[in-house]
């Protein structure tokens, strides 16, 4: 466990591979620069790699002050003993308050062994992050900015709040798209501190021989418009009609779960806690009850359309426009009324 450091810095760990960002480590640093501004505090970055010093601009344009580069030739493709060393030894010597991963399948390898290695906490798949007071229920004693890291729990049943006052630094993983990408500011500099941190032989035990990189299929959270089935659709041959109301509008196929567990669409196309968050202008939801696991993947769409038969589903909550029917007479007089517009 590293020492408690009430000004330490917020941290966030720069994930990239074969010399480009991930998405996520850009959208952890506005988040992170949020954090640090409540708490009067600088944002680190921490940028393991080969040849990547040129990557800290990037960083500084979104919002980090200072980037930690610990660049050597044993660290050119990501292996988890070394990069967990590296960030060990660089938590013990700076004591961050906070340090955020993206839940990447990258970050969910490296996060939980740093957090083994310190014996610090964390906790996964974050949905918010803000700072806060605690008073602990039993002993009275009031912990200050604390680092609330919010996330469904029990079968998304609860949000629970998740606080960590002393076994430090506070750690948390989120998953890509839960925070928006600020636009960086490219008149943003920082300082760029380099590490060099020895690598025992026995770190180096793995050897990448060759990565293969599964081309994305599907750009759910780029798309301006996703149009998305549940179970209510019914089969996998129905959910052409999913698939044909996207194409009419211009826009993405999404799914709920239950629509990619019943075998209806491949998990690409997932929505939600476990998928992908997505912040389209407008979000059409068919045959999909409304789930809080569902909600928290695409609550933040500018504009949503709900087709449910059950006036009750809780997705009309958040829905802009709801229509109450039968998704198999309703999605047709859709896609014949988006084709019909006049256009001008
Ligand atoms: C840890 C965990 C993580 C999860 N992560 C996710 C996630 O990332 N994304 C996700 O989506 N879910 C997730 N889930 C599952 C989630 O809890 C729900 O089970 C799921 O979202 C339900 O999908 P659905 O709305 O399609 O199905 P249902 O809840 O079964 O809803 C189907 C809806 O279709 C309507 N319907 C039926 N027939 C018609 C018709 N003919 N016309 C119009 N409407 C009709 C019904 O009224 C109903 O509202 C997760 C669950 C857990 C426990």
């Amino acid at each position: 466990m590293t020492k408690k450091n009430p000004q330490g810095e917020v941290w966030i760990f720069a994930e990239q591979q074969d010399g480009k960002l991930n998405d996520v480590a850009l959208e952890l640093c506005g988040k992170a620069r949020a954090l640090a501004d409540v708490l009067g505090v600088k944002v680190g970055a921490v940028l393991p790699g080969y040849q990547v010093a040129g990557l800290a601009p990037a960083l500084f344009a979104h919002g980090v002050d200072r980037v930690y580069l610990v660049d050597d030739p044993n660290l050119r493709r990501f292996t988890s003993a070394p990069y967990a060393f590296v960030m060990e030894k660089l938590i013990d010597k700076y004591a961050p308050q906070i340090v955020l991963y993206g839940a990447t399948p990258l970050g969910r390898d490296f996060g939980p062994r740093v957090a083994s290695a310190i014996r610090a906490g964390l906790t996964a798949d974050c949905v918010e992050l803000e700072i806060g007071d605690v008073v602990d229920a039993k002993t009275k004693e009031e912990y200050k900015n604390l680092l609330y890291q919010i996330r469904p729990a029990f079968g998304g049943n609860i949000v629970a709040t998740i606080v960590n006052p002393e076994r430090w630094p506070q750690m948390a993983t989120v998953r890509e798209g839960v925070f928006p990408k600020q636009e960086p500011d490219a008149s943003r500099s920082g300082e760029l501190v380099e590490e060099k941190i020895a690598l025992d032989p026995s770190l180096l035990c793995v050897e990448v021989l060759e990565r293969m990189v599964e081309e994305k299929t599907v750009d759910l959270k780029g798309a301006r418009i996703v149009v998305s089935g549940g179970a209510g659709v019914g089969s996998k041959e129905n959910f052409q009609l999913i698939r044909d109301l996207a194409d009419a509008l211009g826009g993405a196929v999404g799914a709920s779960r239950a629509a990619v567990n019943c075998g209806y669409i491949g998990a690409e196309h997932l929505v939600g806690q476990t998928g992908v968050t997505v912040r389209p202008a407008l979000y059409v939801a068919v045959g999909i009850s409304g789930a809080i696991q569902h909600i928290a993947g695409m609550q933040d769409s500018a504009k949503i359309i709900a087709i449910n038969s059950d006036p009750n589903a809780p997705i009309f909550s958040i829905a802009r426009y709801g229509i109450v029917g039968d998704l198999n007479q309703i999605v047709p007089w859709f896609i014949k009324a988006v084709k019909e517009r006049p256009t001008e």
